[in-house]
């Protein structure tokens, strides 16, 4: 399951309304929705939602589309994983994406600025939609994955309990973030990557 290139970078030559992500990326005078992290500690793994509702109602899961938003705000995530469980690399896992935003870890840990470090994943749904049996299948296998790699156990946080009201109250955010939202099932994600990680030793 290893993912083949890094998406948000300007040689992608995915087409979405007749231009290329990588010439929209291009335009913004960077080479990368991307940049080089401060520390060497990764730990967290901030799981969201994402969709291209608002720029085409009929199309929410286009990868092509989540990608434009993602270049037309200057935001990024290091996996998007679509409805049927595809997974695509979006930024290299060392880098720092820019997924969370103004963000604080939940008590005992309150670290700020989230971002810095953690691994953002994006799954491809609507507030309304829920979530796929393949996408938390995907999802499962992808952070066993990680934590076999990174030779670690994760902290897995949704975007809305690092973003939420108390980093609005703290001044860090001015709105708060709802994803990936309640439709998100914790323990089910959680029930099978205790599955995932005892198939993946060795
Ligand atoms: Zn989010």
């Amino acid at each position: 399951m290893k993912p083949a290139a890094c998406l948000l970078n300007v040689d992608n030559r995915i087409s979405v309304g007749g231009v290329l992500i990588g010439d929209m990326i291009g335009a913004s005078g960077r080479r990368h929705l991307w940049e080089e992290r401060r520390g060497n500690v990764v730990d967290v793994v901030v799981i969201h939602h994402t969709s291209a509702a608002a720029l085409k109602p009929a199309r929410p899961f286009s990868r092509g589309l989540i990608l434009k938003i993602f270049c037309d705000y200057g935001v990024s995530s290091h996996y998007l994983i679509g409805r049927r469980g595809g997974i695509d690399l979006l930024v290299p896992e060392g880098m720092k994406a820019w997924h969370a935003g103004g963000s604080i870890m939940p008590e005992p840990d309150n670290r700020q600025a989230v971002n810095e470090f953690s691994i953002g994943i994006e799954l491809a749904a609507t507030p309304a939609s829920g979530f796929t049996a393949s996408q938390y299948r995907s999802l499962s296998r992808l952070c066993a994955d990680m934590e076999r790699r990174h030779n670690k156990r994760f902290a897995y946080v949704g975007h809305d309990q690092i973003a939420g009201e108390r980093a609005v109250a703290l001044g860090l955010r001015k709105e708060k973030k709802a994803d990936p939202g309640r439709l998100f099932d914790w323990s089910r994600f959680l029930g099978q990557l205790e599955r995932d990680r005892l198939s993946t030793v060795g």
